[in-house]
Parts: C-alpha cells; sequence; structure tokens
C-alpha cells in the first residue's frame, strides 16, 4: 500500500515510511492510495470469526506485505487482549465500551498497534536508528502511548504534559514508568507542550541527530486500528441490525474517521453522529457549511477540547470534499458541561450506568438524533473509564465507581518527571541524551 501526503507536495511513501515519519515532508496528513471493500462472505461470516481475525481481514491491504501475516496476526493479538463489550442502555441505544485496556481509554488500542509496527520495523534493520516519540497530552494520549511503548527496543518516548492539569490518576499514568518513557512536566497549559513538541519538528538542529515521530492520530498506524471497534459492535449487535447509527465523542476526529473507513471497507454502517463539548468546529460547520477553526476552549471532557480537529481533513478526503455528501453521512450534535453532568446523572438514575463525561456527550448527540430519525439502532463510544475523570463526576456517583486493578496498581507507584519551562530545556535534552 502507499500512502499520499494530503498537501500533494510530498512523495508517496510505504507503510512504514509512513509510519516512522508521522507526518509528511508537506506537512501533509498521509492518506491511502485506495480503499479496497472487503468480500460479501467476510460480512455473512463475522459472527464467526474472532477479533484478531477480524482485525487483520480489516487492516491488511494497508500494511500490505511490509509486515507478514504471521507477524501482523501476532502483533494483533497482543494489541487487542481485553474486551470490548456492548452494554445495552436503552431498546436502541448501545454502549460500546472501550476503556477496558491497560490505560483504560480507547487510545490503548491504536498506541499499542503503533509501538508495536515500529517494534518490528526496527527489528528488521542491522544497524538501526533508534526512534523517538515526542508527544504532547492534555492526559490521555500520554497515558496509552507511554504504556504501549514500554519496552519497545529502539524506542524513546518523550512526554510533555502540562503541570497540575491532568487528573492525579492520569499523571500516574504519565510518570511511573521510567525504562524508555521520559515525562516533562511543563510548567505552562497544553497548548505550550503542543507548541515545544511543533517546534521540536521544525528544529534544524536536531535533524540527522534524533529521528523524531508524533503518536497521535495524525499517524496512521494510531489512526487505522481505531476501525477495529466498528467490527466489534457490528458482530455483536448484527442480530439485532443490519446497519448501525455509530455516535462518536469527538475531539482530533481520528476515531470516527477510523469508522469512516471500516464503512468505505463495506461495513453496514447507516451513519455517523458526532458529539462535542462546547468545542464545536465541526457541528456548526455541519449547519452553515463554513470551516472556522477556534481556538480551544476547557471543558469537563478535556480529551476533546480540540478547536481545529487534526484529522477533519481525511473526514472531507473520504467524503469527495463534497459537503452535501458528507451532510448526508454525518450529523453534529454539541453540549455544554451542564448538559454533560444531566446526561451523567440521568443515565445513572434511570438506566444504572455510569458514564464519562466523553461517553455521557456520545450519548447525548445519538439520543438528539434518534428523536429524529425511528427505528434504528444507534451505538455511542464509551471512550474513557470514568474513574479517570472522578473529580468532574458527581460525588454520589464517584463513590459507586470501584477502582479497576489496572488503577489500583499504579496509585502506590512513585512519580517521576522533570519540570521544565521552556522550549531550550527539551532541546537540550534531545541533544544530550
Ligand atoms: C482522545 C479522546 C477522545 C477524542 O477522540 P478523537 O479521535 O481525537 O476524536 C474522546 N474521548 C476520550 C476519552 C479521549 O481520550
Amino acid at each position: 500500500m502507499r500512502y499520499f501526503s494530503l498537501n500533494h507536495k510530498a512523495p508517496e511513501v510505504s507503510f512504514q515510511e509512513a509510519v516512522v515519519k508521522g507526518l509528511a515532508p508537506d506537512k501533509g496528513l498521509y492518506f491511502p492510495n485506495t480503499i479496497e471493500s472487503l468480500s460479501e462472505s467476510f460480512f455473512e461470516t463475522i459472527e464467526s470469526l474472532d477479533h484478531v481475525t477480524i482485525a487483520f481481514e480489516a487492516i491488511k491491504q494497508f500494511v500490505g506485505n511490509e509486515i507478514p501475516e504471521q507477524d501482523l496476526k501476532a502483533i494483533l493479538e497482543d494489541v487487542l487482549s481485553f474486551d470490548f463489550p456492548i452494554v445495552e442502555i436503552d431498546k436502541n441505544i448501545a454502549s460500546l465500551e472501550l476503556y477496558h485496556g491497560p490505560t483504560m481509554a480507547f487510545k490503548d488500542v491504536g498506541a499499542r498497534f503503533m509501538a508495536r509496527c515500529l517494534g518490528y520495523f526496527n527489528k528488521q534493520k542491522d544497524s538501526q536508528e533508534d526512534i523517538t516519540v515526542l508527544v504532547a497530552t492534555s492526559g490521555d494520549t500520554g497515558g496509552a502511548v507511554a504504556s504501549g511503548f514500554l519496552g519497545v527496543d529502539g524506542v524513546e518516548v518523550v512526554i510533555l504534559y502540562p503541570s497540575g492539569k491532568v487528573s492525579d490518576i492520569q499523571e500516574k499514568q504519565l510518570t511511573t514508568l521510567g525504562n524508555n518513557i521520559t515525562s516533562f512536566e511543563v510548567d505552562g497549559v497544553f497548548d505550550d507542550c503542543q507548541a515545544m513538541v511543533k517546534r521540536a519538528f521544525l528544529d534544524k538542529d536536531l535533524e540527522g541527530k534524533r529521528s523524531l515521530t508524533s503518536a497521535n492520530s495524525i499517524n496512521i498506524a494510531r489512526w487505522l486500528p481505531q476501525m477495529f471497534y466498528y467490527f466489534f459492535a457490528y458482530k455483536a449487535l448484527k442480530h439485532k441490525s443490519e446497519a448501525l447509527v455509530f455516535s462518536v465523542p469527538s475531539g482530533n476526529y481520528g476515531n470516527i474517521c477510523a469508522g469512516m473507513v471500516a464503512q468505505k471497507l463495506g461495513l453496514p454502517i447507516q451513519h455517523f453522529v458526532t458529539g462535542t463539548n462546547e468545542n464545536d468546529t465541526v457541528p456548526e460547520y455541519l449547519k452553515t457549511g463554513n470551516y472556522k477553526t477556534k481556538s480551544s476552549v476547557a471543558t469537563i471532557s478535556n480529551a476533546m477540547d480540540v478547536g481545529a480537529p487534526s484529522n477533519f481533513i481525511r473526514i472531507k478526503e473520504l467524503h469527495d470534499h463534497d459537503f452535501k455528501k458528507l451532510k448526508t453521512n454525518l450529523s453534529g450534535f454539541s453540549y455544554s458541561d451542564e448538559e454533560t453532568i444531566e446526561a451523567i446523572n440521568y443515565l445513572n438514575e434511570t438506566k444504572n450506568y455510569i458514564a464519562d463525561p466523553h461517553g455521557a456527550i456520545g450519548f447525548l448527540a445519538l439520543r438528539d438524533y434518534l428523536d429524529s430519525n425511528d427505528g434504528i439502532q444507534g451505538v455511542f463510544l464509551e471512550t474513557a473509564h470514568p474513574i479517570k475523570f472522578l473529580p468532574v463526576i458527581p460525588k454520589q456517583i464517584a463513590d459507586k465507581i470501584e477502582t479497576p486493578t489496572q488503577i489500583e496498581a499504579l496509585l502506590h507507584l512513585e512519580k517521576k518527571s522533570f519540570v521544565i519551562s521552556g522550549y531550550e530545556e527539551l532541546k537540550h535534552y534531545l541533544l544530550n541524551n
């Protein structure tokens, strides 16, 4: 498989090059040259296939012959070693829980897949150049990347996070692993972390000294495996409905865009719904036809505090840059923090279900869509375990949440981080370590 840059000013590359580079030299996102539908018999027999087989069928054309079948299956076996349960909330609404992995966020799947692909490529080379994964996080991404890359040979991970702005559990996930994971606690906000990462990628002094790559959803190896969730949900719900509507709480639009790739592969998805917090760039666009990015504002669903979603360009590409086409496939709704809390309370009181703020937004968006579209089976994606957002969950609900073993194990570990206040300190580290 070849990948081209969506800025159209860089050469096509292989899967491996796209994964190692992250972003094309013209700063465009990589996109697959072709997307071939899967066979009808695959969808007819999907109930009898296990998750690894389904994932292998879905991803194999995107990897091509760059990772042999046996090795790719072994990678997937390792990546998908936890559950993806469907919980029925109402007669036509189900929650797809994507938080049963090691860091209890859906980003585990993409981070683990990317880490293992890089690990595989490193093993194939004799004289290998170490790769440094540089990532800025507002909380969830960093933890999933740290856990996913822990102990991967030839890869060093450097994480930047805003001091005092991530939850205690998230901070433990970022700072306690050691080994090939280094964390910098930045005296500033998330945007400062992000700006330092961008500067490092453009810094000529680092060229030739460090091979830097990113691990956010612009990287195809983090983005594409997210399509597996949609296949797993279809497998679980096929007996109830032949076509599904998915509601996805969105920030950078990597997850929902991966679902649209699954749809292109032939998965019967009738419609997508995006739910956002007040960072409503995409719902506004769907209303007005006018795409206007904004600066992000802080909300209680902070993994979606994004005003300029990086993957939206991929969504446009998947719909041939045709606004009408996009509108028939995607609806969008945005919610305030108050509405989010109300939904968490409602789900707890009437459905005995505890949602995190992101999942609650997915639920609201699905309910609003189904209000005017009867008789459809909908699934909302529950993207993080509520324990990770305890401080913003109403106390009487928070008190009921049991601490999962993954989290329990973290709590007594010791935080190791370096406090930095500016880019020069990061650069000094990258040049001298
Ligand atoms: C990252 C994240 C999102 C948003 O996903 P995108 O792919 O960036 O749209 C939603 N919920 C949680 C919990 C996240 O960590």
